[in-house]
């Protein structure tokens, strides 16, 4: 078996109050590639949490967090910051592109930390999107562009630094049924033997077409 991508043991998440919120309780898992996990749960069970917890965004409270085998918790700041922009994209519900970059510009956005020459930043941009549909959009703005299109930019934003985590909140929560499933078609190509997907969703069309689900009920992963 591949070695884990992400494993947690014993995370607890507690944001402080009043009144104190445990998010996260007790939360032990693991992520390994050429898997598509979908996150499942009832709106403030604490899926958001816990993907940031896995993103490098947010650290617990306590229990350890280790990413391609690096515990997290032993590592400085910086080090944090470079193990997340090398090693993991992100997908969220609303695209968070940056509104007065091109798509070029805003796929280009996580190889500014590689040690990469612009031309070669660039080749890598414009390939993430031909790859999601959009080769004939690469000096579109984002209020150009239709929710499904926005979010397959935010995508190639996700996956253009190679990253072996791809981590997606509410990918599809802003999009009709078409580009919800053009989307996920995307997300699941993504996946390879070097690589995982994990997507928080409510949706059942998102979660059924998941390689393994992990249910977060109030902080706890039961399955
Ligand atoms: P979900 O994504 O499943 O809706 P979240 O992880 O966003 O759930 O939230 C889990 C719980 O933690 C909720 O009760 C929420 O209100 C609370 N929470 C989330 N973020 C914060 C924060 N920054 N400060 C305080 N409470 C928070
Ligand atoms: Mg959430």
């Amino acid at each position: 078996m591949s070695a884990p991508l992400i494993e947690l043991v014993g995370v607890k998440k507690t944001y402080p109050g009043p009144p104190e919120v445990h998010a996260l309780r007790d939360v032990t898992l693991t992520i390994r590639p050429n898997e598509m996990v979908a996150v499942i749960g009832s709106s403030g069970s604490g899926k958001s949490t816990l993907l940031n917890i896995m993103g490098l965004l947010d650290q617990p409270s306590t229990g350890t967090v280790k990413i391609t085998g690096r515990d997290v918790g032993t590592l400085c700041e910086r080090d944090r910051d470079c193990l997340r922009a090398s090693r993991i994209g992100f997908v969220f519900q609303s695209f968070h592109l940056v509104g007065h970059l091109t798509s070029i510009e805003n796929v280009t956005l996580p190889l500014i930390h590689q040690n990469w020459a612009r031309h070669e930043r660039r080749q890598r941009a414009v390939a993430a999107l031909t790859t999601v549909g959009l080769g004939h959009r690469l000096h579109a703005l984002p209020a150009s562009l239709s929710g499904g299109e926005q979010q397959r930019v935010a995508v190639a934003r996700g996956v253009v630094h190679d990253p072996a985590i791809v981590l997606c909140d509410e990918p599809t929560g802003n999009l009709d049924r078409e580009n919800t499933a053009a989307v996920l078609a995307l997300l699941r190509d993504l996946v390879t033997p070097e690589r995982a997907v994990v997507i928080v969703t409510h949706e059942r069309e998102v979660w059924e077409s998941a390689d393994r689900l992990i249910r977060v009920v109030d902080g706890c992963v039961t399955s």
